[in-house]
């Protein structure tokens, strides 16, 4: 009997469910609003009804668990949230019990960044290599790593925080309590906080016109302003690939992975951003330098730095694969490796 697995996305605002079998073939994908504001009970009581219905169109099926990834902080041994700016009053909670004993079936708490790091490595940028780092540049930066095909969790789960990683010691304050971290320089609110600080500065009409004249300003419309020549807009994504540059630099020398893939809403702007971003992997990494994709490093395996693949589907994906994972190492025939 063929297997397959149900993989949920739980953010702040949207809750998305999907049905995907041991090929990695979407079944069926459904979205619904997170209702946060009714509090945790009303958005778990949803969420099991939403994945009990689409269980319940495939019984023929045998389902190999349930995956859900979620912005936060995860316990890995508990499967509690410890910490979760975007889901209020979840923190200590028990999520993957709590979940299990409603539904009666196996449940793989990820976070999210981490399962979208393990959709692109099944299914996606990286779908040809065991190995991979991803960052997804979204409201924050969010990454994953993932060693011989499965997340890498560090001792308790929480392996894996590269946007993090400090670029400017006396950087912008970050949430973490760090200065500085490289989400504080490449991620959307990033982009839009040196916007306002440019517009502040008196440097860009433009952006100071799109910001008051327009819809407002946005990742996406600073984006645009680079393309259209803005020289604002444009150092504004310079210094985002500077950042990706300077933690790449430092990741690539520390891991030697031969793929990192990047992701999230920040790199549609990837041709803004693309050349400072190798122009300082080159100039900081001795592993980069002697592995960089062309003739230079001369022959073996290089290194890879590309756009993800499945935008959005990523997390879904992966946190659908996270009960097959499971469910292939307890079964004879079930899926294999790198299917
Ligand atoms: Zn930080």
């Amino acid at each position: 009997m063929s297997a397959f697995a149900i993989g949920v996305d739980l953010g702040g605002t949207n809750l998305r469910i999907a049905a995907v079998d041991e090929r990695g073939t979407l079944l069926e994908k459904t979205t619904a609003g997170t209702q946060v504001e009714r509090g945790r009970d009303f958005v778990v009581n949803e969420m099991c009804d939403a994945i009990h219905a689409t269980a319940a169109r495939f019984s023929s099926s045998t389902l190999a668990g349930i995956g859900i990834g979620i912005p936060g902080i995860i316990d890995m041994d508990s499967g509690m949230l410890r910490e979760s700016p975007n889901l209020p009053g979840w923190d200590n909670y028990p999520v993957r019990d709590e979940i299990e004993r409603r539904l009666r079936t196996k449940v793989i708490l990820e976070n999210d960044a981490n399962s979208a790091a393990l959709g692109e490595k099944w299914l996606g940028a990286a779908r040809d290599h065991d190995d991979m780092l991803m960052l997804t540049l979204g409201t924050g930066v969010g990454g994953g790593i993932v060693l011989g095909g499965r997340v890498w969790h560090g001792m308790r789960g929480m392996a894996g925080e590269p946007g993090h990683i400090t670029i400017e010691p006396d950087g912008p304050p970050c949430p973490c309590g760090n200065r500085g971290c490289l989400e504080q320089l490449a991620s959307a609110t990033a982009v839009l906080r040196m916007a306002r600080e440019a517009i502040a500065k008196g440097v860009s009409p433009a952006l100071a016109c799109a910001s008051h004249c327009n819809a407002g300003l946005s990742a996406e419309s600073v984006y645009q302003m680079a393309v259209q020549g803005d020289p604002a807009a444009q150092e504004i994504f310079r210094r985002v690939g500077w950042a990706l540059g300077i933690a790449l630099a430092g990741l690539i020398n520390l891991l030697n992975l031969p793929i990192y893939v990047i992701g999230g809403g920040v790199a549609s702007a990837w041709d803004a951003f693309l050349r400072p971003l190798l122009e300082e992997v080159q100039k900081r990494s001795f592993v980069y330098r002697a592995t960089t994709p062309g003739g230079a490093s001369g022959p073996g395996k290089k290194t890879i730095i590309t756009r993800a693949l499945l935008g959005g589907d990523a997390g879904l994906f992966g946190a659908a694969r996270l009960p097959l994972l499971a469910f292939a190492g307890s079964t004879d025939e079930g899926v294999r490796k790198h299917v």
